[in-house]
């Protein structure tokens, strides 16, 4: 069979040297989905092929199936993928809405990076609204609204804020989940934890699927930042009360918020859970986020700011064993390719809010990123009325995804990372460091997902 005399590396040909097995690279290919173990001297071929190659015309013929090696030019690669990241999302906007509930937007702690900082501006009475029976009954109704359909309504409700679950909230909490279990919901809560044993006749399995609770280090740094404005440091009660959600079998994330100054508490607070006897709870996890500065936000001359850059490579060198979000999506998705149980999946998008997150708000506001609630700017449509109102930034949210990003469209990684977070790069903050990383984050977490398949194999 003739060869044809066009085909070339592709753009889209990722190489992962494999640790677990010296000598072997995994081939990747970003928009066919093809992965390979191959010999690494057979990737030396293939990055200057057609130079100097002496492949048989069936490897050459199967390297092409796979999409390694192209007849397609730059252009119409970086078309195609534009295209399918286009269908993809298409296909995203029509699947699954998720629902949450920004209870109120108070607080009981007044954390010095908190990106709803900014809302004060509007007044204490602005905000110091909460949700009310009457919105919350309009809420669910408006659920029915954006998605006629239940059973493409993702089954968990967000609750968030402000601080969704202020003792003061009871009573509203209660209405919301009720109601949202009533009609076949149940819950998610991203919360501080300080008013959680207020809650406890809530605090079933039956209601809550999982709570997040942010912590900021051990207990000394952790109560010069994170204070209730009345009773002080939080430490403590924020911990027994994890403890609490335990005890009633509800999973919990422990999400660490670091900065430079904060950063190696994470090995004391991991030594911790292990000694109060979280750390070995099925439902407990902890993992680390960087604190973003987002300029004219969460600006806070007490705080250390680092980098990505900065951030992986403490993380990486810490004992904790932690990794993060971002490697572990990969990770994940990695290990179950690995273990046959699954397709590696593609994205075009860096998080539901460019899909299907609604988020109602005490104001009637209708929002899509947790960064997002209280500026009117980022506002997708307003609930608070008969029929929904839509606004201009519901278009801008849902129409970015991957493929018509300037940054992105042209990224071998595009289909695995999703672009950009849209927040950061609507306010013109793109994350060159995370791209200039993300080879190096895939590399990581693949290489883990690789090490533990071959070492579970030979158990
Ligand atoms: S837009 Fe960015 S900040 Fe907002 S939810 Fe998505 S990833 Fe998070
Ligand atoms: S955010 Fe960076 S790594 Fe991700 S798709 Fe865009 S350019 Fe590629």
């Amino acid at each position: 069979m003739a060869l044809d005399n066009s085909l070339r590396l592709s753009d889209y040909t990722i190489p992962i040297a494999l640790e677990a097995e010296p000598g072997k690279t995994l081939l990747v290919h970003g928009y066919t989905g093809a992965i390979d173990v191959v010999d690494s001297e057979l990737w030396q071929t293939l990055k200057d092929f057609p130079n100097g190659n002496n492949l048989s015309s069936e490897e050459i013929e199967l390297l092409g199936k796979r999409g390694y090696l192209t007849s397609k030019t730059t252009e119409e690669e970086r078309a195609y993928v534009a295209k399918f990241a286009e269908k993809l999302h298409e296909s995203r906007l029509k699947l699954q809405k998720n629902f949450g509930f920004v209870v109120t937007y108070d607080c009981n702690f007044r954390c010095p990076y908190c990106f709803e900082n900014a809302i004060s501006k509007h007044g204490t009475a602005w905000s110091k609204q909460s949700m009310t029976p009457e919105l919350v009954d309009r809420a669910f109704e408006a659920m029915l609204e954006i998605e006629p359909r239940k059973e493409l309504h993702k089954k968990s409700i967000l609750l968030y804020g402000g601080e969704p679950l202020l003792r003061e909230n009871h009573d509203i909490v209660k209405y919301i989940v009720e109601k949202g279990v009533e009609n076949g919901y149940r819950f998610s809560v991203i919360t501080n934890g300080y008013d959680l044993d207020y809650y406890e006749d809530l605090l079933t399995i039956e209601n809550f699927i999982d709570f997040q609770v942010s912590i900021d280090g051990w207990r000394e740094y952790h109560n010069r930042r994170k204070y209730h404005f009345r009773e002080g440091g939080s430490f403590d009660k924020v911990m027994s009360n994890i403890g609490l959600l335990l005890k009633h079998d509800i999973p919990v994330s422990v999400r660490v918020n670091t900065e430079r100054g904060n950063f190696k508490d994470i090995d004391r607070l991991t030594e911790y859970f292990k000694e109060i006897g979280y750390h070995d709870n099925p439902r407990f996890k902890m993992y680390v986020a960087n604190i973003d500065e987002i300029k004219g936000v969460n600006k806070a001359k007490s705080l250390k700011y680092m980098g990505k850059e900065e951030f992986l490579a403490n993380l990486k060198a810490s004992s904790s064993g932690l990794s993060h979000s971002r490697e572990e999506r990969i990770h994940r998705s990695f290990s179950r390719y690995f273990n046959g149980r699954k397709r590696l999946s593609f994205v075009a998008e860096a998080c539901t809010g460019q899909t299907g997150t609604h988020l109602f708000a005490p104001e009637g506001g209708i929002y899509t990123c947790l960064e997002t609630v209280g500026k009117k700017e980022h506002s997708i449509g307003y609930f608070n009325r008969p029929a929904i109102e839509w606004t201009e930034a519901r278009s801008r949210w849902f129409g970015k995804h991957v493929g018509n990003s300037d940054n992105c469209r042209d990224c071998k990684y595009a289909l695995f990372c999703g672009g950009n977070c849209a927040i950061k790069e609507f306010e013109g903050k793109r994350e060159t460091q995370l791209c200039f990383r993300y080879s190096s984050i895939l590399n990581d977490a693949v290489n883990k997902a690789y090490s533990e398949f071959c070492n579970n194999k030979q158990v």
